[in-house]
């Protein structure tokens, strides 16, 4: 059996006596804390530290927007309030979640296909930015406002004629659920104008999950450019232009951390040369994952340590129903490993023989580690899932077999 490798665990991890520590605190305290295996625990200062340094590289015009389905933890929501500069919402149960942690409704935006009347509604009573989806979207928005004696705050979503390169979910470029096709977006525009919307731009995203910092610098060229040609075509300032994210993070062997500073500097550019359409516009970047995945971790038990046909497994309290991303069943097409270690016996040398560890349900797509390199494993160890801090607890199929879903902790000294 020959070890697989695993994806780099994320700087900024140290143990103590080799228990592996986040936000300061060893984590057999924290499981103690927690009660029970498996959970989740997220490090607010390094969800700080990630937030600065993002500020830092982007040229200050830049607004930094948190796209909230990438955790949408109460106590990290209310965390993320004071660290960035709005909140982006693709539901009706996010917008009430978002509204509880006390962001201003006009900081907050809603995309997403498929808008409901009953969300629109609510929107429209909370007074959060609508990002447009389709004419027929715009049509139920403007009839809604008009009932409810309110004035609409709508922008257009535009499905971009380009998209962006290398990123694991491609968003624009070609036929898209997603938003309106570039060519009819300053039409819709001008059209929810004149029906008196208080116009606040638009949003351009272009994918997710992207490494490649070229790639990412000539998506938002790209975006800039359009927005000012759509802008043109209206004939009206956007408030805001919403550039979308795609920022990716390393998950797997041989992914290396996006170069920020390069986005950043040709970004600055970038803006520095927009036309006069757009010389009083906001912009925006819409990040999930960036912000928060390498600030997670998910905490699970091993059970039971048993050999099939000379392979060794370890079998642990949790799995894909807490954390399908690691079982490579969201959003991957071959599965390879996340970084995984042994919580505590952090910093050990690896055993001879690689071992395999699998989740506690009945099926064998619940495979949280193939192959690994892990120090001798006993039963009682607690094996550390790193990057689940994004698309983790509520991307996973928590009723699935019927477990008990996993806590969740916010360690933020701060
Ligand atoms: C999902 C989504 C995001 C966040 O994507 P990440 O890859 O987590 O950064 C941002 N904007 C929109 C419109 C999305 O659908």
């Amino acid at each position: 059996m020959k070890v697989k490798p695993m994806g780099p665990i994320p700087p900024g991890f140290e143990a103590e006596n080799a228990m592996l520590l986040i936000g300061g605190r060893g984590v057999a305290a924290l499981a103690d804390e927690a009660g029970e295996t498996p959970f989740f625990a997220y490090d607010g200062a390094m969800i700080r530290r990630r937030i600065a340094a993002l500020r830092a590289a982007m040229p200050d015009a830049i607004g930094i927007h948190y796209a909230m389905k990438a955790n949408p933890f109460p106590p990290l929501l209310a965390l993320m309030r004071g660290l960035v500069d709005g909140f982006d919402i693709a539901s009706s149960g996010e917008l009430a979640a978002v509204l509880a942690a006390g962001m201003a409704p006009q900081e907050i935006s809603f995309a997403g296909p498929g808008k409901t009347g009953r969300e629109l509604e609510a929107a429209l009573r909370a007074g959060v930015t609508i990002n447009l989806e389709s004419e027929g979207e715009a049509g139920r928005a403007l009839a809604i406002a008009d009932r409810i004696g309110v004035r609409p705050r709508l922008a257009v979503r535009g499905n971009p004629d380009f998209g962006l390169e290398g990123s694991g979910m491609r968003m624009g470029g070609g036929a898209k659920p997603f938003g309106i096709d570039a060519e009819r977006a300053g039409a819709l525009a001008r059209q929810v104008i004149a029906a008196g919307a208080d116009w606040r731009g638009w949003h351009i995203f272009a994918g997710s999950q992207a490494l490649d910092a070229q790639a990412i610098i000539a998506a938002q060229a790209q975006t800039v450019a359009l927005a000012a040609r759509l802008s043109d075509e209206v004939g009206e300032v956007p408030p805001l232009v919403n550039l979308g994210g795609g920022f990716g993070v390393p998950y797997f062997a041989g992914d290396v951390p996006l170069d920020i500073a390069a986005i950043g500097a040709a970004l600055g550019e970038t803006l520095a040369a927009r036309p006069d359409s757009m010389a009083g516009s906001a912009f925006a970047l819409e990040l999930g994952r960036y912000l928060v995945a390498e600030a997670g971790v998910y905490l699970t038990r091993v059970v039971d340590v048993k050999l099939s046909q000379g392979e060794r497994f370890a079998v642990v309290d949790g799995g894909l129903h807490h954390q399908l991303a690691a079982s490579g069943n969201f959003g991957t097409v071959v599965r390879r490993n996340y970084p995984l270690a042994l919580a505590n016996r952090f910093g050990e040398a690896a055993a001879e023989q690689p071992v395999t560890v699998v989740g506690c349900l009945c099926t064998p797509l619940d495979r949280l580690g193939d192959a690994v390199a892990l120090p001798d494993i006993a039963p009682g160890d607690l094996v550390a899932i790193f990057m689940a801090g994004a698309y983790g607890a509520s991307a996973s199929p928590a009723a699935f077999l019927g477990h008990v879903p996993a806590p969740e902790m916010l360690i933020d000294e701060a």
